[in-house]
Parts: C-alpha cells; sequence; structure tokens
C-alpha cells in the first residue's frame, strides 16, 4: 500500500472542506466551520492497475485557506507527496490564485503529482466552463456538491501517485 500526504491548497471559500468531506464521507453539509490551522483525515483509493488492485491512501491536510503562495514557507508543506489545488469558477481571482499555487507547488516539488480542481460546477452556466487555461491536463472541473467529477479526479491523482512508486 502507498501512503501518500496530499495538501488541499486554495483561497477560503473555494470549497477545500467540502471536497474533502464530499471523498471521505461523501456528503455535502453546505456549512463548515472554518478551518482553522490544519484538518487531516484519510481517504483510500482502489486502482485497477492492469487487473490488480492497488490501494492508495491519501492523507488529505487541509489548511486555514489563508496563506497563498506563503503556505510554501510554513511546516505545513513538509513531506507533502502531492497536492490538490483549488478554485472557485465562479471567482476567477480564486482561478488564478489555483494557476499560481500550482506553479509554487511545482517548483517547490518537481515532478510530484497535482490537481488543479475548479470547483462549484453546479453554479457555472454550461457556456462558462470552458475556463481559459491552456495546459489542460492537470485540470478537472467538480462540483463538491453534487459530486460530479470528484471521485474521477481523486483517481487521478492516486494513478499518478502510483505510476510515480514504480
Ligand atoms: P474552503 O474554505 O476552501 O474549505 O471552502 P468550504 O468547503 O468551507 O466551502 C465554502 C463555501 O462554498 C461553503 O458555503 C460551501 O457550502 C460552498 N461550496 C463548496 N463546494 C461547493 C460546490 O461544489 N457547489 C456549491 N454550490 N457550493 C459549494
Amino acid at each position: 500500500m502507498l501512503t501518500a500526504k496530499v495538501m488541499l491548497l486554495g483561497d477560503m471559500g473555494v470549497g477545500k472542506t467540502s471536497i474533502m468531506y464530499r471523498l471521505v464521507f461523501d456528503r455535502f453539509e453546505g456549512q463548515y466551520k472554518t478551518t482553522l490551522g490544519v484538518e487531516i483525515l484519510t481517504h483510500d483509493v482502489m486502482l485497477d492497475v492492469g487487473g490488480e488492485r492497488e490501494l492508495v491512501r491519501i492523507v488529505f491536510w487541509d489548511t486555514d485557506g489563508d496563506f497563498g503562495t506563503q503556505i510554501f514557507d510554513t511546516v505545513y508543506v513538509t513531506g507533502a507527496t502531492a497536492a490538490i489545488i483549488v478554485s472557485d469558477g465562479t471567482r476567477p481571482q480564486t482561478v488564478t490564485r489555483m494557476i499560481e499555487l500550482a506553479a509554487s507547488f511545482e517548483a517547490r516539488f518537481p515532478g510530484r503529482p497535482y490537481r488543479a480542481v475548479i470547483n462549484k460546477a453546479d453554479l457555472l452556466a454550461a457556456d462558462c466552463k470552458n475556463i481559459g487555461i491552456a495546459d489542460r491536463s492537470h485540470v478537472d472541473l467538480v462540483s463538491a456538491k453534487t459530486g460530479t467529477g470528484v471521485a474521477v479526479s481523486i483517481a487521478e491523482l492516486a494513478a499518478a501517485l502510483h505510476r510515480r512508486s514504480l
């Protein structure tokens, strides 16, 4: 079994806690208290690798959203294996921040996997879903509220972690 420390990064209110609760408890509560410091929860992903079942244990680190890119100057990121970098599709400035955080993560942890996740897809009109990001290979559109896209995104991350461990 592979265990990975996965940082949840992104501005306050983008839905980091909601995405984590959707994955871990399969529920959406609508209101979580603002995370103070860090909340750590574990989620197991079962991968099918050429017919073999492989377990990837994801240990989420959900930190207070006010750090911005200064999160990389804190002890929280020590030993991070991967990241889920979240934005709110209804707030373009959070998408800009997500791109900045992705660049900082790549610089700090070269080659370690991450997903850039545009959340709140349920609030986006169908014609607004083409958010202008040139390289879409790491980007997923999800909704913690409806659950759309969330499991697929984490499965992508788990698969990347598994490939990297080989
Ligand atoms: P965090 O500060 O990044 O951890 O964000 P939260 O998980 O606390 O979510 C912030 C707010 O956005 C809360 O009011 C959530 O109910 C709401 N929210 C989170 N995800 C979604 C979503 O996919 N759709 C909608 N409509 N609201 C969401």
